[in-house]
């Protein structure tokens, strides 16, 4: 069993887009309802606590499961929403079960159970900020050639062609397990959960290794001299959005730059900065296509994948557009190769990005102890090879890929400690575990992609 993703853009009409709003607007009513009840207990219980109350006189603490949740909203659901019949049961849920994880990520975080960076106490939703989004996981949810259909919304047209998910599910081969339908970028979309039982052909060549370096310049070089350029209309995006920006940070924005302060945003602000989130958006969509292709195509010909890890949370800092564009691409190229290449049976091996892949040279091994970001082409001194930079990083990570396969077995590559005869230090591979992936990070055929995470 995988689950996947299909998204598509909607194109709802007007009747139909006040039912997605009030949907959403529910959720966010169940989830600040929720959080404003947990939050008061809370805070009786720390007064309470000042006064010396403790032990069984203080305020019993509630259950933030999203079953307690959900009893406890549907013993006052009359009171705090009575209008709550004309929605879907399904938009209260919404926000509750958004509210149950944020509650569970954050008392993870702070007992140190949860992995990166610290998860902070959940925040009420706003009605101007927060996304609209509702999930429809029970009743009629169908998706038609070119139709979504959800339970009280009805049959909303789709703005793509969604023949490849209706064969599939129409053979039996697929199953629609929930829809979300959210609002993005100016636009809603929806989203199928499907389990899927498809299943993709071996690699062509499962015995070949190939090193793929990623860059800014192009999309990624691989280790057999192939170059992927960037889209080709990435650059005329890119150009747009900084114009975009320029034209929003004139305006007046929620931030005074002056006092330091809070302000209310003016509405030629609100105008600019849609049309930057638009524009930023197409940066994605691009972007994201392209590297669907990319990884596909990867994945359907080499056994062995090797790429460098590179330190994403860190770089994304940086703040050139370019690299900050290429730099969220590459966690995407990376979890795509994951799970790509695991569908097909071939290996992804992901390098320790301390490896030094751009200054050792893939003829004779020596390493520079330093090379400049402008030599786009590498010159070895010691035995006067001449190659493209990339092409030389993407051959180093192949052949170290080549010697971990040919000196371990599969399952051995899955920890540190498989690098012990290449004497290249602190290099890790790490292979996906099946059955850990959830529907949120799976993938979706290129096609019919459309959005950014
Ligand atoms: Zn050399």
């Amino acid at each position: 069993m995988t689950l996947l993703a299909y998204q598509f853009a909607l194109d709802p009409t007007p009747a139909q887009e006040r039912g997605l709003r009030s949907h959403a607007g529910a959720a966010r009513v169940a989830f600040n309802w929720g959080l404003a009840r947990v939050k008061a207990v809370m805070d009786q219980r720390v007064a309470e606590a000042t006064y010396g109350i403790t032990g069984e006189d203080l305020t019993p603490s509630i259950s933030w499961s999203l079953y307690s949740l959900r009893k406890d909203w549907n013993a006052v659901k009359d009171t705090v929403a009575p209008w709550w019949a004309e929605c879907s049961k399904e938009a209260f849920n919404t926000g509750l079960d958004a509210l149950a994880r944020a509650l569970k990520n954050w008392a993870d975080s702070r007992k140190g159970k949860r992995k990166g960076r610290p998860v902070a106490f959940p925040r009420f939703k706003s009605k101007h900020k927060a996304r609209p989004s509702i999930r429809f996981t029970t009743g009629a949810i169908r998706c038609q050639t070119r139709h979504a259909i959800l339970p009280r919304i009805g049959r909303v047209k789709l703005h793509e062609d969604a023949t490849g998910l209706v064969a599939d599910v129409e053979s039996g081969r697929s199953r629609v397990l929930s829809a979300t339908a959210r609002y993005e970028r100016g636009r809603w979309f929806v989203s199928f959960t499907v389990d899927t039982e498809v299943s993709r052909p071996a690699p062509s060549d499962p015995g070949a290794v190939v090193g793929v370096d990623l860059g800014i310049k192009t999309l990624a070089v691989l280790s057999d001299g192939t170059e992927i350029p960037n889209p080709r209309h990435l650059s005329t995006a890119l150009g747009k959005v900084r114009r975009l920006s320029r034209t929003a940070s004139r305006r007046q924005g929620p931030y005074d730059p002056g006092t330091r302060r809070r302000q209310a945003p003016s509405n030629r602000w609100r105008r600019a900065a849609a049309a930057l989130g638009k524009a930023q958006g197409r940066v994605a969509d691009v972007r994201k296509d392209s590297i669907h292709k990319l990884t596909t195509d990867i994945a359907r010909t080499y056994g062995t994948v090797v790429i460098e890890d590179l330190h994403v949370a860190g770089m994304v800092k940086n703040r050139r557009l370019a690299r900050h564009v290429a730099d969220a691409s590459f966690a995407q190229i990376r979890r795509q190769l994951e799970y790509k290449t695991e569908w097909r049976g071939g290996r992804l091996i992901v390098v320790d990005r301390w490896f030094p892949s751009s200054k050792t040279c893939s003829a004779c091994g020596a390493v520079k102890a330093k090379l400049a970001l402008s030599e786009r082409t590498y010159v070895c001194t010691q035995c006067g090879l001449a190659l493209d930079r990339d092409v030389n990083a993407a051959r180093n990570l192949a052949a170290l890929g080549e010697t971990m396969v040919a000196g371990s077995g599969p399952e051995t590559l899955t920890g540190r400690g498989a690098d012990q005869k290449t004497g290249l230090a602190r290099q890790v591979a790490v292979k996906r575990q099946p059955g850990t992936a959830t529907a949120g990070q799976t993938g979706t055929v290129p096609s019919q992609d459309r959005t950014a995470a």
